[in-house]
């Protein structure tokens, strides 16, 4: 077993990631910026280390200081979380040649996923179902293109091989367009991802965001722990997310399960990580996939019993994985809210000191955040806070028991986006549920025209 971690993040996941090694026996160092010493995490692990100014240029992404906190606490691994250099190959290559375990797959298949174009030839040769394309990088010969277009079907997308957060993609509904598009998503790929490849995708209308999260230990044993649903976006940001996914079958579930279990087999995938796809017309469609823990991985957890952090842990350690797929059973429904410190309406983040914080309860209800009274949100960093999980025995109960959990929890002296998830729990095309990607950004434009 590991003996000791370094946790490279910040905020709620770095709390998850400390009690996940504290209920194994494993101990913690922190490391944290000069803006983050009263986080909660910091407090609670055993060794902490300040690494370096608010930026995170300078801190979370500064890698040597890692890589040296690491050494100076004799750790064992490093945990990146998300975000941050969670999906950066070049920080696993140097844990590894430090001398250090990564927490995540090996720095071989980052880096082919962290290539959309290569990830996706990678996952078509292993028979995952992909979004019609160009299957390659645009050339400069726009006729070529032209023709790869018109092959596809107007409209298509443009997307670059090096986006990510959902930056990076331009709609073409029409020939004429074609051309703009495609120099204009290069220039802003080449400028935000120092990468000016782009790829051309058929645009699908009205699709789902629907996940599979996976586990593999890298020892030729993997498993998928079923679907999640987060079609709730905002600007591609997901905002809600469920588990399991609204009108999805057990043999549906199964099936694009194991296309995703045989993928990871043959990449040699190993750690957790998920599977995106859009979903439309009961067909998925792969769009990339991420070599990490999510942030909505709560909802498996909740509706399948498996502590997914905890499994990371001890794949790092070197342990085959012990849950077969016949262990995975699927219990009622779980969702969660991503709750942002930032203007409901305006969207606008609000930092500052929590003046108070009461979290909710009940049965079925996760807090899974890092604010506490007198908690001061630097302005640095992302604007989510927390997220609210609740389980249920069905779909409707969660709902319910979120709508309660949602009334109940208080966070005075900043602005939070929980009106807007009220909002969004009350709706009656939520409620029906297995709504598309753009549903909620219509909602709202109806609201603002009220
Ligand atoms: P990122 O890595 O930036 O998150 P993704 O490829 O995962 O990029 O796409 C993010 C979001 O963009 C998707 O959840 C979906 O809303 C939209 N999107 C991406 N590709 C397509 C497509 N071919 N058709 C329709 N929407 C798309």
């Amino acid at each position: 077993m590991l003996d000791k971690v370094v946790i490279a993040n910040r905020g709620e996941i770095a709390l998850r990631v400390l009690r996940a090694c504290h209920a194994l026996g494993i101990r913690t160092v922190a490391v944290h910026s000069t803006a983050d010493r009263n986080l909660k995490h910091v407090g609670m692990a055993d060794e902490s280390i300040c690494i370096g100014p608010a930026p995170a240029g300078e801190s979370y992404l500064n890698i040597p200081r890692i890589i040296a906190a690491a050494e100076v606490t004799d750790a064992q691994a490093i945990h990146p979380g998300y975000g941050f250099l969670a999906e950066r190959a070049d920080f696993a290559e140097q844990v590894e040649k430090s001398g250090f375990i990564f927490i995540g797959p090996s720095p071989e298949v980052i880096h082919l996923m962290g290539d959309k174009v290569e990830a996706i030839k990678a996952m078509k040769a292993a028979g995952v179902p992909c979004v019609p394309g160009s299957g390659a990088p645009l050339g400069d010969d726009i006729v070529a293109s032209t023709r790869i277009a018109r092959e596809i079907g107007y409209p298509v997308i443009i997307k670059a091989a090096g986006g990510g957060g959902g930056r990076g993609m331009r709609v073409v509904y029409t020939e004429g367009h074609l051309s703009s598009a495609i120099a204009m998503t290069r220039q802003e790929a080449k400028a935000a991802f120092g990468n000016d490849q782009v790829y051309m995708e058929k645009f699908l209308e009205n699709p789902r965001h629907v996940e599979i999260q996976v586990l593999a230990d890298g020892k030729g044993h993997a498993i998928h722990l079923g679907e999640r649903d987060c079609s709730m976006q905002r600007r591609h940001q997901k905002v809600v997310e469920e588990a399991p996914a609204p009108g999805i079958s057990a043999e549906e579930r199964a099936a694009i399960g194991k296309v995703c279990v045989d993928a990871c087999l043959r990449i040699g995938y190993r750690g957790a990580g998920t599977f995106e796809f859009l979903y439309e017309n009961g067909r998925f469609y792969f769009i990339e996939m991420n070599t990490r823990i999510q942030v909505e991985h709560p909802v498996t957890e909740m509706i399948t019993g498996i502590d997914l952090v905890r499994e990371q842990l001890l794949i790092a350690a070197g342990e085959p994985l012990s849950i077969r797929q016949e262990d995975i059973h699927i219990t009622g429904h779980a969702i969660e809210c991503r709750i942002n410190a930032e203007d409901p309406d305006t969207f606008m983040p609000s930092p500052g000191t929590i003046k108070r914080f009461e979290a909710p309860g009940g049965p079925g209800v996760r807090v899974d955040t890092h604010i506490y009274d007198g908690y001061r949100i630097p302005p640095n960093y992302d604007s989510m806070i927390g997220k609210l999980i609740v389980h249920g025995p069905d779909r409707a109960t969660a709902i319910a028991r979120m709508r309660i959990a949602l009334a109940e929890m208080v966070v005075e002296g900043i602005r939070t986006n929980i009106p807007l998830q009220q909002r969004i729990l009350a709706d009656g095309g939520f409620q029906h549920g297995g709504q598309n990607i753009h549903y909620l950004e219509k909602r709202m434009a109806e609201k603002g025209r009220d």
